[in-house]
């Protein structure tokens, strides 16, 4: 099964991607991991990737293209995966479809002033990438699941944030009717905790085994 997950950044893709990919053994591919972890090692392309991320714009399609090729063809992912973060533009779309099937596009639904407030106070487990809203840490630095240290991302901050969700609405929400009408859409209420919207994504990918 070949899996997108859409929406908007703080929607929670990053938390349903790690449970989907526990539950139903796919190989969970972030771009925003995949490019932090080259800005970390200071590659080239986190360099590059470095000069977007920091304004909140997106890194140019060709570059993220690329290492989604090279990714999605590994030999873990001859079953399947799950594409979080990408595509985020029309053009990245259609290079996908040159690459692989796409079978599912789960678009997590959140109400657009509920993301500022989730972005703004996310903290980040740097081992295991589970995130956490600060006002429910009391506090706690260490990741409750794997005990690694939590931070703040660096484009997590007001500034950058209301830059990515303008991006967010002009680049990315244009694939929510780009993939509707290739029937491959399934929405889903974001609003609500992440085992409930873990629980109505499961019920859908049940369907498809
Ligand atoms: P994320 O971790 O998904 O929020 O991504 C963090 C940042 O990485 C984004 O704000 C973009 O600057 C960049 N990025 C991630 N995925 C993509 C993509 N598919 N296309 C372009 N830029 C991306």
């Amino acid at each position: 099964m070949n899996i997108i997950l859409l929406g908007a950044p703080g929607a929670g893709k990053g938390t349903q991607a790690t449970k989907i990919a526990e539950g139903y053994q796919l190989p969970h591919i972030s771009t925003g991991d995949i490019f932090r972890e080259h800005m970390k090692n200071q590659t080239p392309i986190g360099v590059l990737a470095k000069s977007y991320i920091d304004k909140g714009q997106l890194v140019p399609d060709e570059v993220t293209c690329e290492i989604v090729e090279e990714r999605i063809h590994r030999e873990d992912c001859k079953n399947g995966y799950m594409l979080d973060g990408f595509p985020r533009t029309i053009p990245q779309a259609e290079a996908l479809n040159k690459m692989s099937k796409v079978d599912l596009v789960i678009n997590i639904e959140v109400d657009f002033n509920l993301l500022m407030e989730r972005l703004c106070g996310r903290r980040v487990c740097k081992d295991c990438r589970e995130s956490y809203h600060i006002s429910r840490l009391n506090g706690e630095t260490k990741c409750a699941r794997c005990g690694g240290e939590l931070y703040q991302r660096k484009d997590d901050n007001p500034e950058t944030v209301k830059s990515r969700l303008a991006v967010y609405q002009v680049e990315t929400a244009p694939l929510i009717e780009y993939y509707e009408k290739r029937g491959l859409l399934f929405n889903v209420v974001g609003n609500t905790t992440p085992e409930d919207v873990y629980a109505e994504v499961s019920k859908k990918l049940d369907t498809m085994k």
